[in-house]
């Protein structure tokens, strides 16, 4: 039929056919942004939900539904929601579940940019946040005694990586009507999996160890299908779906996201037994050391490991800090975590600057503070680079 066209017209509708009706094994990229809807009849049911299909990319997309299908079924949820960023997650996540004139908690160690969001960006629509230690049950239970709409936390906090005891923190929100939003992100499903520990949402950076290879940006949510369909709206109207192609790359992290797990969760352990017992060392953070103040909790929640980030305190500061980043013959600085190589970051001057100096203090973020996010290498490799580094200073 095309050949009977116009030059122009044959340029026009050039692609639009698959070439065979074979099955690839993998997905292939759905890079379109509109599909082709059949009759008015089948746009009803599209949109009505009594079709399944695929209308606009904004709306959703096929690589997008595989992914948040996966990310769900590792999570043991009904359903998720892909988004652009792990901040697009949490902001939409929060979007769609407050308004103006709520209270919410938090953890009061968090990301640094989930934390800007809540003190700096939240207020501006009415909603304020108190926040808590939620590692301190009566300090937590105090809090969700005001009713928040929603408490928020981290599975295993960043960058000081302690452990709050979801279960319990559940219970006590839920006999307040309060909903627990739990970042898992540092623990991945491969660890801990909060909404069987009684967590109504989990919401993800996929940024890090889903996608796993530090080559694509995306966030997840997932939880029962009410609240996921309330958050696909808000996702869908303010603009912050995942285009197909980093869903792809998503995709193809985790499909070996158990290994790298458990590879890395392995050689972080080595790494933080080292670190521990060093000189130069002030304070080492692992949630697998026998010292950290949630070692009981982590035996009891988390499986397959203790996680592949390690954080440790340089005993000399920032001068420290800064030597022993120079130094580094192959693990770099790349303020991200997750990658399948060994990285390192100082959250002082990449997560948390924000954070005025008295916040960082009281969050226990010293300026010799290192985050490590070990990855899949051997792990002698990974420590001789630490030792001989750690020797310059
Ligand atoms: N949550 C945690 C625990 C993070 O560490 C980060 C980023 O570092 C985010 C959320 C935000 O994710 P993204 O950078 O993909 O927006």
């Amino acid at each position: 039929m095309k050949k009977d066209l116009h030059f122009e017209s044959i340029c026009a509708l050039v692609g639009e056919d698959p070439p065979s009706s074979t099955r690839p094994l993998t997905a292939p990229i759905y890079q379109a942004s509109v599909f082709d809807v059949e009759s008015l009849e089948l746009v009803d049911d599209l949109y009505e939900g009594r079709a399944s299909g695929y209308i606009y990319s904004r709306d959703t997309n096929p690589n997008v539904s595989i992914l948040e299908r996966a990310v769900a079924d590792l999570e043991g949820a009904e359903d998720g929601v892909a988004c652009s960023s792990g901040m697009a997650a949490i902001g939409v996540t929060l979007l769609s579940l407050l308004a103006s004139g709520d209270r919410i908690a938090a953890s009061s160690e968090l990301y640094g940019g989930t934390s800007q969001l809540l003190r700096n960006h939240l207020p501006q629509l009415g909603i304020a946040t108190d926040f808590v230690d939620v590692t301190d049950l009566p300090s937590a239970k105090e809090v969700l005694r005001r009713s928040p709409k929603l408490l928020l936390l981290e599975s295993i906090s960043n960058p000081l990586l302690r452990l709050a005891d979801i279960q319990a923190i559940s219970d006590m929100a839920h006999r307040q009507g309060t909903k627990v939003v739990v970042d898992n992100t540092l623990a991945t499903p491969f660890l801990l999996r909060p909404l069987a520990l009684g967590a109504d949402v989990v919401v993800h950076s996929a940024t890090k160890y889903l996608g796993g290879h530090s080559d694509v940006t995306g966030g997840v949510v997932v939880a029962n299908r009410e609240i996921i369909s309330s958050i696909r709206r808000s996702c869908q109207i303010w603009g912050t779906t995942l285009d197909p192609f980093a869903a792809w790359l998503i995709v193809r992290g985790v499909k070996t996201l158990s290994l790298r797990m458990e590879r890395a969760s392995s050689n972080a352990g080595e790494v933080a037994r080292y670190l521990s017992k060093h000189g130069k060392v002030g304070a080492a953070h692992y949630p697998g050391l026998p010292h950290h103040p949630q070692n009981q909790l982590a035996q009891r929640l988390m499986r397959g490991g203790f996680g592949a980030m390690v954080s440790f305190e340089l005993s000399g500061g920032l001068e420290a800090a800064s030597t022993f980043v120079r130094s580094l013959q192959f693990i770099r600085f790349a303020p991200s975590l997750g990658e399948a190589q060994t990285t390192l970051s100082h959250p002082a001057k990449t997560s948390h600057r924000s954070l005025s100096e008295e916040q960082r203090a009281g969050a226990g973020i010293g300026d010799g503070l290192i985050r490590l996010s070990c990855g899949i290498e051997n792990s002698q490799d990974i420590i001789g680079d630490i030792e001989q580094a750690l020797n310059k200073l």
